[in-house]
């Protein structure tokens, strides 16, 4: 992809998903526009591969469009190409199922998945694991905000080894999970 092509996507990419979160919010006490969540993982993932990888980064903006907002694959592939719509989808969760059992699948599909997608994954798991220690979700408990981190960490447990930037990141914002029973 040449320079252009590639500047194209990313601010395509950010322009469809802003339109498409417009009235979503993240769960935390501060209720930031979900917008904010996929921006964190395109800038997150834009860093760790040296902007090397516009498809990826795209996908990162548009990783939750089809979980969230109903956008079908095809119209990601038709809008952005197969590249980016197939990594969409390796990070999309089948709805259909109940959460219990989505959860466990990601843990089981996160070890199997392509290198980009296991480093959308990480780049996903960061910025939640941050939210979660600045923003909070005031009806979450203490217990499912710990549950939620440890969960994480079993999701990239099968994301290791693709990006050592990631899942630094990753590391030192588990290695703060004493912060959520530390009562403040
Ligand atoms: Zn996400």
């Amino acid at each position: 992809m040449d320079t252009h092509n590639a500047t194209l996507l990313v601010v395509r990419a950010a322009h469809f998903a802003a339109q498409k979160h417009v009235d979503q919010r993240r769960k935390g006490e501060s209720a930031e526009p979900y917008f904010n969540h996929v921006a964190d993982v395109a800038a997150h993932l834009a860093e760790a591969t040296g902007g090397g990888d516009a498809a990826l980064i795209a996908a990162g903006y548009l990783h939750d469009t089809v979980e969230d907002q109903d956008v079908t694959p095809a119209e990601l592939a038709a809008q952005f190409g197969h590249d980016v719509a197939d990594l969409v989808a390796e990070v999309t969760d089948d709805k259909s199922l109940p959460k219990l059992e989505r959860k466990r699948l990601q843990i089981e599909h996160a070890a199997h998945a392509s290198l980009r997608a296991k480093m959308l994954k990480l780049a996903d798991k960061c910025s939640n694991l941050n939210a979660i220690l600045t923003s909070p979700p005031p009806d979450w408990p203490t217990q499912r905000r710990l549950a939620y981190f440890d969960w994480a960490l079993a999701v990239v447990a099968g994301c290791r080894g693709v990006n050592p930037q990631l899942e630094a990141r990753f590391d030192a914002l588990y290695a703060r999970r004493g912060e959520l029973t530390a009562g403040g």
